[in-house]
Parts: C-alpha cells; sequence; structure tokens
C-alpha cells in the first residue's frame, strides 16, 4: 500500500509514548501474515499491509489494559474497537488508533481452493484487484475479489468508527461489498428439521479446540469460560456433538449482539465450521428488536447490557 511509509513514519514519532504497537508482519511462509508487536524502531520496519493480514488486532487490546497500546486497524476492525470501549473492556485515553484503508482480504481457504497446496506457494503479490500466486509449475493470476473471505461480502465499511490517524490509498476503492448474505437466506429458509440435521452435520466435526473463542476479540472472560470451570460443571468433556453444540449455542448467545461480525472464529477453525452464520442470525435479531448494530457508536450502550422496563418492539404482553 502506498501510505505505508507514511504509516511507519507516524508510528516512529508515536512510539515514545506509547507501550507497544500493534500491527502486522510477513509470517513463516509467503501466504500468511502474522501479528506484530513493535516496541522498537527496527520492528516498526517489519510492519506490512496487504490482504494478507487478516488478522482482527483489537482481539489483543483487552489483555492490554493498562497499558498505552497503538492499534493498526483496518475499517472493520475499529468496529471491534468500538465495541470494547462501549463495553468498558478498553480505555479511549490509552488507546492511538492507526486507521489504515483497507487493502482487501484473502481468504486463505479459498486461495488453496484455486491453487492447490498452500506449501507450494513462492511468492504472492498484488496489484489493484490482481492477486498474482507463483508455485512452482505455475503463475496464477487471479481476481482478489473472488478470494475475499464471506464477512467482506455482507457489510462493506468506507469508514473507521475511530481514529486517531488515518491512512488512504487515494487510488484505491473499497474492497468489501454489501450483497445479500446467501449463507444466511439459506439457512433460513430450511425448515427445522433441515437446520437442525444442517448444524448436527457441521458441529459433529468440532473437536473443541476453542481457537473459535480465543480469537475473538469480544470473548473476554476466558479464564472463567463455562467450557473450562467444573464448578458449575456445565460442559462434559465427551465429544458428542450435544457437547459441541452446546458450547457454540452459549459462546453464540454471550456474543448476541456484541459480536462485530469480525469472522475471525470461523476464520480460525481448523475444521472449516461456518459458525459465523450463527453470529449474523443473532445480531440480525437483535437489530429487528433493539435497532442496534454492534461496535457503530462508540457513546451507544448495547441493549443487552441494559434494560428498560418495556422494549418497545418486544411484545411479551400479548403472549
Ligand atoms: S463471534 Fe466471531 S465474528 Fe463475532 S466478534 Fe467474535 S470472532 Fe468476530
Ligand atoms: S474453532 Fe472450530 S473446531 Fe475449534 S472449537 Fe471452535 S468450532 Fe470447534
Amino acid at each position: 500500500m502506498k501510505y505505508v511509509a507514511e504509516l511507519k513514519a507516524k508510528i516512529r514519532e508515536k512510539l515514545p509514548e506509547l507501550d507497544v504497537v500493534i500491527g502486522w508482519k510477513q509470517g513463516f511462509d509467503p501466504v500468511h501474515a502474522s501479528p506484530a508487536f513493535m516496541t522498537t524502531p527496527e520492528e516498526i520496519e517489519q510492519l506490512v499491509v496487504n490482504p494478507l493480514c487478516v488478522q482482527n488486532l483489537a482481539t489483543y487490546l483487552p489483555g492490554l489494559k493498562g497499558k498505552k497500546v497503538g492499534i493498526v486497524a483496518r475499517e472493520c476492525d475499529t468496529r471491534s474497537i468500538g465495541e470494547l470501549l462501549q463495553e468498558s473492556l478498553i480505555e479511549r485515553e490509552e488507546l492511538t488508533v492507526f486507521s489504515v484503508k483497507c487493502p482487501g482480504a484473502v481468504d486463505l481457504v479459498k486461495l488453496r481452493q484455486q491453487v492447490g497446496d498452500l506449501g507450494r506457494v513462492r511468492s504472492i503479490s498484488f496489484d489493484g484487484p490482481r492477486v498474482t500466486v507463483e508455485t512452482p509449475d505455475e503463475s496464477s493470476s487471479l481476481d482478489l475479489g473472488e478470494l475475499l473471505p464471506g464477512k467482506c461480502r455482507v457489510m462493506a465499511y468506507d469508514e473507521p468508527v475511530l481514529a486517531d490517524f488515518r491512512f488512504v490509498d487515494p487510488d484505491q476503492d473499497t474492497v468489501c461489498r454489501e450483497e445479500a448474505d446467501t449463507d444466511l437466506v439459506a439457512l433460513e429458509q430450511m425448515d427445522l428439521d433441515e437446520r437442525f440435521a444442517y448444524w448436527r452435520g457441521h458441529l459433529d466435526r468440532c473437536i473443541r479446540c476453542y481457537a473459535c473463542r480465543n480469537v475473538c476479540p469480544m470473548c473476554v472472560c476466558q479464564d472463567q469460560c463455562i467450557a473450562d470451570t467444573r464448578d458449575p460443571h456445565w460442559l462434559s468433556a465427551e465429544t458428542d456433538v450435544r457437547q459441541k453444540w452446546m458450547f457454540q449455542l452459549i459462546h453464540a448467545m454471550h456474543l448476541a449482539g456484541r459480536c462485530t461480525e469480525c469472522g475471525e472464529c470461523e476464520r480460525a477453525c481448523p475444521m472449516d465450521i461456518p459458525i459465523l452464520t450463527i453470529r449474523r442470525k443473532l445480531n440480525r435479531e437483535i437489530h429487528e428488536l433493539f435497532g442496534y448494530t454492534s461496535g457503530m457508536d462508540v457513546d451507544a450502550v448495547p441493549p443487552l447490557l441494559t434494560f428498560q422496563p418495556e422494549e418497545k418492539s418486544i411484545t411479551e404482553r400479548e403472549w
């Protein structure tokens, strides 16, 4: 991205006031970027911003509460920061947001479907909407739009929710789109038996690794997570689908109206289970009931963190 030199210069300038700045750097192979925790000018030189920088770095913020933290954030990532601020899980005065225009994102599952074994990729480069992937056998020119994760197809963000510094490449258009949520529509069109079979089939593959929980920026009570506690003992260690289902439903309900649809849970899932659809469904219900979209207004009170004696959109007296 053209703004990376300018971004690095600004981070260098602000670093003496901060304990750490979180960004991305090249990962262990050509197709992976890794979170970077920058505390020295040398580490700032490793910073990269490209469509392989897929991690929502807001996940690290609650754990760094009490420190002065800078964060490099795409527009959609600032939505998670907004929700964390709303819930007082982080403090605004401890935070410096280096907001960057999102360069798009690559879903590695889709990339693997196009080019095969990702271990054979020697290099990957980006030129606007084109992605060039080199393997020992061939060079493939792919469309970035075809590689976008599902979350980038149903929500579009032109501007950040909040920013202290903003970095934009004037030649670059917004990559994410607001298309119909076909996965959710298809699910809603199933009858209850079909839906039951759908989730039973998917959740049976869950290995209860809890990557979906650990990567979630809003899943903040991991030390006392009901998946791990023995008192109260909500879940057993059995591997039958009922226990996996129970865990997913509890996770989803705890995130109802708080989930910022960053898609990290689904990206981290090693079993490719479409768990983001459950969160999206609950968020649509919350929006319908309370007119609320998580993380978009740092001054708003999330509806499930408060109550009113009577909710206008809930007609409980008629039941
Ligand atoms: S539940 Fe998934 S999509 Fe929602 S905030 Fe957590 S990681 Fe992001
Ligand atoms: S990341 Fe996937 S496999 Fe792991 S616990 Fe979550 S749903 Fe199950």
